[in-house]
């Protein structure tokens, strides 16, 4: 088997669950985690003679991910109701989208292995979330074999973004998937929590050789929770799929699901298999419009986007591109940078340095990702500042931090109440050097004689003889003077 001869082509279909308060078409509460069948009422039921009612929110949060994604959106769209059968789908149908979605086209850049290139949109289109199946129980008195249904998630308000089989490599799937989560985070539209099953992913996968335009047969892979799962299963699908072609095996197109156990796909009964959904326009919604105004709207309330916004702090602040990019991972960490770097503009490089090495140590992902760092910007600003200023050194800034840290102190405070101000004053340290000079005759002749390499050593005992406080520069400075003068 040669994979180099082969490439594969991958589509994504990703569902991000939109953060309204209320589903898509009930006022029932969007919750996660609530005691089963306590969030629904005879709309989200499918009980016959209700009828459903569209929520302007989802419109409304769907409207900032089609911008940020730079799609047509069409003033007016439709709902189509699909067909079809399933335990945690109470109506027998799901309303969505289908020949008339809200949005088409658009798209994201994507960068992997040292290539930049856009993956485009096939469509965003509005839908309805399914309930649940339950088959493992916290409850004891659930007879073995049972399977019951909660139906807390149907009508959860859903975005599907499709891609064109655009995608060329696994490494390319989880960037898109990485950049895309970020974005739907960063406009507010979503909380892309995968392990929430707030965002959800399908991978259809084919392979054909290189220099072939035709696609292949594609397959598609389910049952991927999380970025790394999409990548690991994009892999193993493409080894598979290369195999069984150059074994002479032809592929027939199925659904499979990925076991993230054994790092396989298997083949699953598909229920979409030879199903034709019925799909028909929904008879009890009107239309989806959207008027230029409300556009406009959405358009003036977006915020600066993660990738120009990185740019940015890259050319305005010359930031190297790497430390952009982390900053600009999570909007509120992104604020928070800014906002240490309008306390104290001077810097805005060592700014970043502290932000991503000496506090981004000490905080979880979901500290990033909420912006909770653990020094206000205000006091991560005024310690950059004395460190410039030569208040105090780097190496006692790095001192001060767990204090800073757990006291809540300003550094201006702490610097003072501590006595750790920096020594710049010559007196003291010429004082500190002449002791230290006097008291090693034999360094002294060493160094004279030429082994310059001493000198760190001598830096090292003025260091210590002034508690470390002594400014780094004019104790070499003096020290030379002394030692060579
Ligand atoms: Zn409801």
């Amino acid at each position: 088997m040669s994979l180099a001869d082969w490439e594969p082509v991958i589509g994504l279909e990703v569902h991000a669950q939109l953060r309204t308060k209320s589903k898509a078409f009930c006022g029932c509460p969007v919750v996660f985690g609530a005691p089963p069948n306590t969030a629904v009422c005879p709309v989200c039921l499918g009980y016959p003679g209700t009828l459903p009612v569209l929520n302007r929110e989802m419109v409304a949060l769907a409207l900032r991910v089609m911008t940020a994604m730079d799609c047509t959106i069409h003033e007016r769209s439709i709902f189509a109701r699909k067909n079809y059968f399933y335990p945690d789908l109470p109506k027998g149908y799901q309303i969505s989208q289908y020949d008339r979605p809200l949005a088409t086209g658009g798209g994201l850049e994507v960068s992997a292995q040292g290539r930049t290139r856009r993956v485009t949109l096939n469509r965003i289109h509005l839908e309805e979330d399914a309930g649940k199946s339950m088959h493992e129980f916290p409850w004891d008195d659930v007879p073995g074999g049972v399977s019951l249904v909660d139906l807390n998630r149907a009508g959860t308000p859903l975005v599907e973004i499709v891609t064109e089989p655009d995608i060329g490599s696994a490494e390319e799937a989880f960037d898109y998937l990485g950049k895309l989560r970020r974005l739907v985070r960063w406009v507010d539209a979503s909380d892309g929590n995968m392990e929430e099953g707030s965002l959800r992913c399908d991978a259809n996968v084919s392979v054909r050789r290189k220099g072939e335009t035709r696609l292949g047969t594609k397959i598609e892979v389910k049952n991927l929770n999380s970025i790394a799962h999409v990548k690991k299963a994009i892999e193993h699908e493409f080894e598979r799929q290369v195999e069984e072609l150059e074994a002479g095996r032809p592929l027939r197109q199925e659904t499979r699901l990925f076991d993230p156990g054994a790092g396989v796909t298997k083949p699953m009964r598909s229920k979409e298999e030879a199903m034709d959904y019925r799909y028909f326009q929904e008879p009890d919604l009107g239309d989806v419009v959207v008027p230029p105004d409300l556009l406009d709207e959405v358009r003036a309330s977006m915020p600066e986007l993660p990738a120009p916004r990185a740019r940015r702090l890259e050319s305005a602040l010359g930031l190297p591109a790497a430390d952009a990019e982390t900053i600009c991972s999570a909007r509120p960490f992104a604020d928070y940078y800014e906002s240490a770097v309008a306390h104290h503009a001077e810097n805005p490089k060592a700014i970043a340095n502290w932000l991503l090495s000496d506090l981004l140590g000490r905080m979880t992902d979901a500290d990033r990702l909420a912006g909770r760092v653990p020094l206000p910007a205000a006091h991560l600003a005024g310690l950059v500042r004395r460190i410039d200023d030569g208040t105090i050194s780097g190496k006692i800034a790095k001192e001060l931090l767990p204090e800073l840290i757990a006291s809540g102190k300003s550094p201006d405070a702490l610097i003072d109440e501590k006595g750790m101000k920096q020594v710049s004053d010559e007196g003291p340290i010429r004082d500190a050097i002449a002791a230290i000079v006097n008291a090693n005759p034999k360094q002294v002749e060493t160094y004279r004689s030429g082994k310059t390499a001493t000198f760190g050593w001598f830096v090292g005992q003025v260091m210590k003889a002034t508690s470390g406080k002594a400014n780094p520069a004019v104790v070499n400075r003096l020290l030379k003077e002394a030692l060579e003068g």
